[in-house]
C-alpha cells in the first residue's frame, strides 16, 4: 500500500492491518475494490449511486475471536465496517458507502451441528456446501436462495427474505426457519448475543447493521428426489393459474413453483431445444413421487411438460438447476445478455387472481415483461412478480410502479439502497435499537438507514418507546 491514508475516515490503513495481525488481511486496491461490490448494478439507479464506492482494507478472520478482535480494533478507531459474504445481494446491502474495513466471513465456514431438523453453522458456510453435507443425512435446507453456489449462510440470513422452498416453508422471518443465531457487538470488548424465537428479526434483514451475525441456526427438511420441471403454456394467464394450482395442490409438494413470460424465455439460451419456443414458463421442483399428480395437473390446465429431469439427469446432459430461471436469476439470465434490463419487486393481490393479471398485463407496456415467485405467507399462497423491466428513464419506471399500484399491487422499491426501503417498508425502531445495543457507534454498515439520524443519540429504551408512537 502506498498512500495507505484513507480520505473518507482519516484512518492509516497499514499501521490498522499492522494492528489486525494475526487475522489475514487484503489491501491490494484491485482486490479491496472487487470485494466492494455486489450485485447492485441489477438497478441503473444503484448503480449510478454506488459504483464509486470503495472500502480501504478486507479482513478475513478464522474464528470467533479474530472476528472480536477486528470490531475491537474498528471500534477503538471508528472505522465504519462492512461484512460480506457471497457478494450476492443486489441492493447495494455489502458496499461500503463511508470506505472503512470489509471483513469477509467466508473462513468462518464451518458446519457444528446437523440434528433431525435443524443445522448449525458459522455465519460464512457456503450455502450450497451446507445442503450437500445435509444431502449426506437426508437432510436440505428448509430455504435457501437461488444463489447458493456462492451465498454463505449469515448473508442470507442477513441480506435475504426466501427462496427455493418458500413456496411450502414460508419467508425466512416466518417462525421456525432461523432457529437462532449468535451476533457480535462492535464494542471496545465484543460480545457475542444469542438471539432465539422472534428475536432473530432483529438481526434478520439488517444488512449487517444490527450486529454481526458468527453462527446461525436454520431448520432442516426431509431430502427427497425431486424432478426438475418446465411446462409450457400459450397464455401467461394459463401459465399463473397452473402455477397457483401446483403451490396450493394437496397431492403434490413442490419446492419451487415460478412462472415466466415467453419474451424471458428467449434469454435462456441453454433451454433451446429443451422447451417449446414463444411459450409461457412454468418451473418447478417437484418430488419424484409426486410426478404423476403434477403431469396431470399440468394437462389439465392446457400445458405440456417439456422438460422432467432429476439434478443428476440435469448435470449429465449439461443443463443448470432448476432454480437458475427462478427469483433473481432470471432477470440475471437476461442482463447477461443485455444490460439494459433491470426489475421490480411487487407483491401481487392475495389470493393468487389469473384474471388480475391478465387484466394489467396490456397496461404495463411492451417495456414489462412479467415473472412470479409462488411463497406461503400466513397460511395462503401468495405471489410476487419480479418482471423484467426495459429502463429508459426514472419516469417511465415510477410510471410502471404507479400502473401496478393503482391495479392493487404493492411495489417494493428494488432501487434503493436504504434499509427501510425494499424490505422493510417502513421504518423499525424495535430495530433500531438492537442497533444501538450492538453498535452503539453505528459503525456498521453506515449510511443504509434513513432512521438511524435520527434515534443514534437516544438510548435503546428510548428508541423502543417511538414504536408507541
Ligand atoms: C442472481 C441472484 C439471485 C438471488 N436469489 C435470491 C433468492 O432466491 N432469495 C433471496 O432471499 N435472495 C436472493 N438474492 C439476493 C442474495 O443472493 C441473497 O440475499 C444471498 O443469500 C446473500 O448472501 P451473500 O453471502 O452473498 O451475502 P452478501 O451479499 O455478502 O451480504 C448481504 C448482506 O448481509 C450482510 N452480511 C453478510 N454476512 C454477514 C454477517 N456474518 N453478519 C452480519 N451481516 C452480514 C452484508 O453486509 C450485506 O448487507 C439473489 C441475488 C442474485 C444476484
Amino acid at each position: 500500500m502506498t498512500n495507505s491514508i484513507s480520505g473518507k475516515t482519516g484512518i492509516d490503513w497499514a499501521a490498522f492491518a499492522a494492528e489486525l495481525a494475526p487475522v489475514d488481511t487484503i489491501s491490494e486496491p484491485v482486490l479491496v475494490k472487487k470485494r466492494s461490490r455486489d450485485f447492485f448494478w441489477y438497478s441503473p439507479i444503484l448503480n449510478a449511486q454506488l459504483r464509486r464506492s470503495f472500502g480501504d482494507l478486507v479482513a478475513l478472520p478464522k474464528s470467533a475471536s479474530e472476528m472480536a478482535h477486528c470490531l475491537k480494533t474498528a471500534h477503538a478507531h471508528d472505522a465504519p465496517v462492512v461484512l460480506r459474504g457471497g457478494g450476492t445481494g443486489n441492493y447495494g446491502q455489502a458496499v461500503p458507502l463511508e470506505g472503512g474495513l470489509i471483513i469477509e466471513t467466508t473462513a468462518m465456514n464451518r458446519i457444528l451441528e446437523i440434528r433431525d431438523g435443524h443445522v448449525t453453522t458459522q455465519a460464512g458456510a457456503n450455502i450450497q456446501a451446507v445442503n450437500a453435507a445435509l444431502h449426506a443425512q437426508g437432510q436440505e435446507l428448509a430455504i435457501f436462495p437461488s444463489t447458493q453456489d456462492i451465498a454463505t449462510i449469515g448473508g442470507f440470513v442477513a441480506g435475504g427474505s426466501s427462496g427455493i422452498g418458500s413456496v411450502a416453508q414460508g419467508m425466512l422471518r416466518d417462525p421456525g426457519n432461523i432457529l437462532s443465531l449468535r451476533a457480535m457487538s462492535v464494542t471496545d470488548d465484543p460480545q457475542e448475543r444469542l438471539f432465539k424465537g422472534d428475536d432473530v428479526n432483529q438481526i434478520h434483514h439488517a444488512w449487517g447493521m444490527n450486529g454481526v451475525i458468527t453462527e446461525v441456526t436454520l431448520r432442516t427438511v426431509p431430502h427427497r428426489d425431486r424432478i426438475g420441471c418446465m411446462a409450457t403454456f400459450d397464455t401467461y394467464r394459463q401459465a399463473y393459474a397452473a402455477g397457483f394450482a401446483l403451490a396450493r395442490a394437496p397431492d403434490i409438494a413442490p419446492r419451487l413453483v415460478s412462472t415466466v413470460d415467453a419474451r424471458i424465455c428467449e434469454y435462456f439460451p441453454r433451454l433451446t431445444g429443451h422447451i417449446r419456443p414463444e411459450k409461457h414458463l412454468l418451473v418447478s421442483l417437484v418430488p419424484a413421487e409426486d410426478m404423476a399428480a403434477f403431469r396431470n395437473l399440468i394437462a389439465n390446465r392446457g400445458g405440456h411438460v417439456d422438460l422432467a429431469m432429476s439434478g443428476a439427469e440435469l448435470k449429465a446432459a449439461n443443463l443448470p438447476h432448476v432454480f437458475a430461471f427462478s427469483y433473481n436469476h432470471t432477470t440475471l439470465q437476461v442482463l447477461k445478455a443485455d444490460r439494459g434490463a433491470t426489475y421490480l419487486q411487487v407483491g401481487c393481490p392475495v389470493p393468487p387472481d389469473p384474471d388480475a393479471i391478465a387484466r394489467l398485463r396490456p397496461q404495463l407496456g411492451s417495456d414489462v415483461w412479467q415473472h412470479h415467485e409462488y411463497s406461503l405467507i400466513d397460511g395462503q399462497i401468495v405471489t410476487f412478480d419480479l418482471p423484467i423491466v426495459w429502463f429508459s428513464t426514472r419516469d417511465r419506471l415510477h410510471e410502471i410502479e404507479a400502473i401496478y399500484e393503482s391495479n392493487g399491487f404493492t411495489v417494493y422499491d428494488a432501487h434503493t439502497f436504504m434499509v427501510e426501503g425494499g424490505g422493510l417498508k417502513n421504518a423499525d425502531y424495535r430495530h433500531l435499537a438492537w442497533k444501538k445495543r450492538m453498535d452503539p457507534k453505528g459503525l456498521l454498515n453506515p449510511g443504509k438507514s434513513r432512521e438511524w439520524a435520527r434515534v443514534k443519540d437516544m438510548s435503546p429504551e428510548e428508541i423502543e418507546a417511538m414504536i408507541a408512537d
